[in-house]
């Protein structure tokens, strides 16, 4: 993986000839600080959306922007809550704010299109909402034929690799958190980041329908992840990685008028 695609790697007037002779697409990596049990660490949202977006971008011929650190609230059923320690997380209003100050700022110095590529599953509305919010300052004319795009990463994994990673049955993406998904993803992208060795089993965790405030904090498993990583590995975490990159490299590519594509 090369590290021109990155956007913070780049001299401004590379960027500024860049932008006037090309119409470039940007894309910025949306993650979190959460505690993904005792194997992985804090930063695996952002450190695992900035290689799928840099993945994507070599295919594309896009830019990477530094990655969102902090994300919306971890919530109970989906992050195993926002009251344990190394969460550290920003109110709706922040992950608004800053994705509606970015859009317009991008989309200002000329960027054709700004690809939020999310990592951490509360993040979701609220990037929507900030993304909504940035385009209500331009007019149509200021606008043009420019636009803005949303995805979290998992949505792109397919039934065959599923069938691959999870050969006794796909438990859902909602009980992922600190599990195999992020686990092999990690193992293969990030191999130093993680401690096998540290890695929680027992049974995935059952978590009511509802969402109670304050949670009841004994319904996430003593681990913070809400299921084991059994079975995660670096070869599986590849098979991931390469699916996942290329279908959102062939969905955008399809999105983008003048992507070269080397999918
Ligand atoms: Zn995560
Ligand atoms: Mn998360």
């Amino acid at each position: 993986m090369s590290s021109n695609v990155f956007l913070d790697q780049l001299d401004a007037h590379t960027l500024r000839d860049r932008l006037e002779n090309e119409k470039l697409a940007l894309i910025i990596p949306v993650g979190s600080l959460e505690q993904h049990g005792p194997h992985l660490p804090l930063g695996t949202d952002a450190m695992l959306s900035t290689k799928v977006a840099a993945g994507v971008a070599e295919k594309l011929g896009a830019l990477v922007a530094p990655a969102f650190a902090y994300g919306y609230k971890s919530q109970q059923k989906s992050g195993g809550g926002n009251h344990l320690v190394g969460t550290t997380s920003l109110s709706a209003a922040t992950v608004i704010a800053q994705t509606k100050d970015l859009v317009t700022s991008y989309l200002k110095q000329g960027f054709q299109q700004i690809i939020f590529l999310n990592g951490h599953y509360e993040n979701y509305q609220f990037l929507y909402e900030g993304m909504d919010l940035a385009l209500e300052s331009f007019n149509k004319e200021q606008l043009g034929d420019r636009y803005t795009l949303l995805l979290s990463y998992w949505d792109y994994v397919g039934e065959e690799t599923l069938a691959q990673v999870y050969p006794n049955g796909f438990p859902g993406w909602d009980i992922e958190h600190g599990g195999v998904l992020e686990t092999a993803l990690m193992l293969h992208l990030s191999p130093h980041s993680v401690d096998m060795s540290r890695a929680p089993g027992g049974p995935a965790a059952v978590l009511p329908k509802f969402d109670r405030l304050p949670v009841v904090a004994a319904r996430t498993p003593q681990s913070g992840c809400l299921s084991a990583p059994d079975g995660a590995t670096a070869e599986k975490g590849k098979l991931l990685y390469d699916d996942a990159v290329s279908a959102i490299a062939a969905d955008l590519a399809l999105e983008l008028a003048d992507a070269a594509v080397a999918v």
